[in-house]
């Protein structure tokens, strides 16, 4: 393990909300920069699973800038639909990241699997996938997941991406409907950071 803590990282990703949400989980004198500081587009994500594209995230930026870079994949499994869209969850929403495309796609495949899905609970989980890299060498690689099930509308103006239709267990408010404060508490993102915190 490095015995020498991190002052500066890059953060891999393209996405704001992910940022902002990462930003918040790293110690204050951790100084972050994101990838539009070097207007870097991000690589193909050809991985099979979140780990994969993690590591093929931060392998790629860390190799273009000569800093260590944290890079995170994350996605929507859910169980009625075989786990989809997984790792195709930013996808879904089609090339401008339409967030209520993805919703309302996910609602479209839900009723065709089922009519009556909504008197069922839908089970889904989020997954994070965490890597941290400096140039060829892979420091750390973690994943967290937070279970839950799907609303049967979406609730709630807060968060990104699919937080209105994601209730987790034991709760009785979707992340859309959550304060940042309690979603970042519980959620995947923070439990990978949990995992991957001793190697910063
Ligand atoms: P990627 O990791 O950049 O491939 O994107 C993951 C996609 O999964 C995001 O664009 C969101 O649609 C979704 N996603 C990941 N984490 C969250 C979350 O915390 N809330 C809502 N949606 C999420």
């Amino acid at each position: 393990m490095r015995n020498k803590k991190i002052k500066k990282l890059l953060i891999g990703t393209n996405n704001r909300g992910k940022f902002k949400e990462i930003r918040h989980l790293l110690p204050n004198y951790i100084k972050t920069l994101p990838v539009s500081h070097f207007k870097l587009k991000s690589p193909r994500e050809s991985g099979k699973t979140f780990k994969e594209n993690s590591l093929l995230k931060s392998f790629y930026f860390s190799k273009r800038t000569g800093l260590i870079c944290l890079a995170d994949d994350s996605g929507l499994e859910i169980d009625l639909l075989n786990k989809r869209p997984g790792i195709y969850s930013a996808r879904w929403g089609g090339k401008k990241s339409d967030f209520n495309k993805a919703i309302k796609r996910v609602y479209s495949e839900l009723n065709k699997k089922d009519k009556n899905w909504k008197k069922r609970k839908i089970k889904a989980r989020f997954i994070c996938a965490l890597s941290l890299c400096f140039f060829k060498k892979k420091i750390a690689c973690v994943q967290g997941k937070v279970e839950g099930y799907i609303s049967k509308i979406p609730k709630g103006k807060n968060g990104f991406g699919y937080d209105p239709i994601f209730i987790p267990l034991k709760k009785k408010m979707t992340f859309g409907e959550m304060k940042p404060k309690l979603k970042c508490k519980i959620d995947h993102r923070f439990k990978a950071f949990k995992k991957i915190k001793k190697f910063l």
